[in-house]
């Protein structure tokens, strides 16, 4: 969409002066060649037309500046220009031109907002039963329908159901969920997509042309993203650049005037919550305000970045990213290394916080609580999954390699002699005593150097846990499934990590009936009774085994290093041992 937009009313209003109109009302598309990123709607309004198959009620979804109330003026017009019905309507006649600036007689722009009761609604019944009074039809257009009272949606059901012949009801929504279906029913109804960045940026880019502005593509892609798919609020940060006078929008003027972060500072903060660290994350988030990036603008551009790491932790394509080329690399290397159910609660976290910040006095402490609470998150690998990996390493070195590049290094952030560490679930599993350790007794068996075969006694374990759990079926069911990592704590003493946002599944299976349950269920498929302990991981801590007092450290790190099994995850997930845990020898009869 190249072609410049033809201005509202025939001529561009003055810049200056009492007759100034934003930006936004100025390139308010007036036809439907002009409407940008809403094909699907404009092709089919326009079949609607030629085929002459227009019905009474439409209705528009779609999140604000997305074009809803610009296409139904385009609409109305097409139905009520004096060359139309058409496609194309003239914009020159007297009824275009008042509808252009939603000022007909016969097209009646409401805003469900103010007008919500059932009173306006009987008025608006009463004069919709009125002929038009120049136009062929008569249309009312209500913006924001879902704030109608109940009463309202039931007075304007009954001219739905029999409407007029000369009355047609364009409706407009930001919430189509709170509207009734028997309101719904009635209406045709289309759902407006958010625009996409480029689209956006590209009619920037014409409305600075006919504004005489030199603006750089990479600057006005910046305002296009930061209004994540609209086009009003795009108009709107670009009035802002307009009015600070520069004569040419680079990127660096953007980022200064609107206060936005630069990609820079946004990738850092990523990372950091990648790395688990909390304090470079809010030393980032200092510099950025002292830079004079806000809060909530400052989260837009993590929650818009955290989006496509998501995109590329799940294995999706490249062409579904919304970020620019230059930072897709960095934007690939956190998604290789974050596991996506960490990704996904870090976005849910920062997703709520940005919702608390709206309307709220102390956005920065929301913001810095979010991503403190996001760094301190473990990493949500199943457990079950890694323990899948080691009893078949090569098809997992192969599943592995589905991840965009799990081999990428992290970029050093601070402390950079900080000694990296493996995701906590894989501290969690190189913990388990994987031989020579008293739990190999629990069947009895001689102990041998087991490679996580099912006579792992935790595999074992675990095994008869699922099984447990799908024999007690119901809501214990779904409350034991959420638990798949366990140790022994000593030969009957069995500890049950509790994954950090599950704690509410351990006090259901710490009820008194539950945990008899439980015991007497691992008692007989176990055949010995076990002490069951629920161990509750706090946020900041990875699993790390506390150490027997009376370890006898017969095995060391370098024989550690030696284990088949250890070299198989330090292989497989680019580990290191930094913790060996001794078990009592006397422990091992
Ligand atoms: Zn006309």
């Amino acid at each position: 969409m190249a072609r410049p937009q033809s201005p509202e009313v025939n001529s561009p209003a003055p810049a200056t002066g009492s007759g100034y109109q934003v930006v936004a009302r100025r390139y308010r598309p007036q036809s439907f060649s002009e409407v940008v990123g809403q094909d699907h709607v404009v092709q089919a309004l326009g079949n609607a037309i030629r085929m002459k198959r227009v019905t009474h009620a439409y209705l528009f979804s779609g999140t604000r500046g997305v074009g809803k109330t610009s296409i139904a003026r385009i609409f109305a017009k097409c139905l009520n220009c004096v060359q139309g019905p058409t496609e194309t309507p003239c914009n020159t006649c007297d009824i275009c031109q008042s509808i252009s600036v939603g000022q007909d007689v016969d097209v009646i722009e409401i805003d469900g907002a103010s007008n919500n009761g059932v009173e306006q609604v009987r008025e608006l019944r009463q004069n919709a039963s009125l002929r038009p009074s120049r136009a062929r039809t008569k249309i009312y257009y209500i913006d924001e329908v879902h704030m109608l009272s109940t009463g309202a949606f039931n007075a304007l059901l009954k001219t739905l159901e029999e409407p007029p012949e000369h009355v047609k009801f364009f409706f407009a929504t930001t919430e189509p969920g709170k509207i009734p279906v028997t309101v719904l029913s009635r209406c045709q109804r289309f759902d407006f997509a958010g625009i996409r960045p480029d689209q956006i940026s590209e009619t920037l880019g014409s409305i600075c042309e006919r504004e005489g502005i030199k603006a750089d593509p990479e600057a006005l892609l910046t305002v296009a993203r930061r209004s994540a798919g609209s086009m009003r609020d795009a108009q709107s940060l670009l009035e802002q650049l307009l009015s600070s006078g520069n004569a040419h929008l680079t990127e660096q003027v953007v980022h200064d005037a609107l206060g936005l972060a630069p990609d820079e500072s946004v990738l850092d903060l990523i990372d950091a919550l990648a790395d688990h660290d909390p304090a470079a994350a809010l030393q980032i988030i200092e510099k950025s305000f002292s830079s004079g990036v806000q809060a909530a603008d400052l989260l837009s551009g993590l929650l818009e970045f955290l989006r496509d790491v998501m995109v590329l932790a799940a294995g999706a394509g490249t062409d579904l990213l919304g970020a620019p080329p230059a930072v897709r690399a960095r934007l690939a290397a956190v998604a290789g290394r974050w596991p996506l159910d960490t990704v996904l609660v870090t976005l849910q976290l920062l997703s709520e916080a940005r919702l608390r910040m709206r309307g709220n006095s102390q956005p920065r402490l929301l913001l810095e609580l979010a991503i403190c609470r996001a760094a301190r998150l473990e990493d949500f690998t199943e457990l079950s999954e890694l323990l899948a990996r080691i009893d078949n390493p090569q098809a997992a070195a192969g599943a592995n390699s589905r991840a965009p590049s799990p081999s990428v290094k992290k970029k050093p952030l601070s402390a950079p002699d900080e000694e990296p560490r493996p995701p906590a679930g894989i501290q969690s599993v190189m913990a388990m005593p994987a031989s020579n350790t008293p739990a190999n007794q629990l069947d009895g068996q001689e102990p041998r150097r087991s490679t996580g075969s099912s006579t792992d006694p935790l595999e074992q374990i675990r095994q008869v846990w699922m099984q447990m759990a799908t024999e007690f079926g119901g809501k214990l069911e779904n409350h034991l499934l959420r638990f798949t990592a366990f140790h022994l704590a000593g030969p009957d003493h069995l500890q049950v990590q509790v994954p950090p946002m599950y704690n509410f599944s351990a006090d259901a299976c710490e009820l008194p009936e539950n945990r008899s349950k439980i015991e007497s269920a691992l008692r007989a498929a176990l055949e010995r009774p076990l002490i069951l302990e629920f161990e509750r991981q706090s946020l900041a801590q990875p699993v790390v085994r506390r150490e027997s007092p009376s370890a006898n450290k017969s095995l060391k790190h370098k024989d550690l290093e030696e284990d088949n099994l250890v070299q198989d995850l330090i292989k497989l997930f680019e580990a290191r041992p930094i913790h060996v845990e001794v078990e009592d020898e006397a422990d091992l009869g």
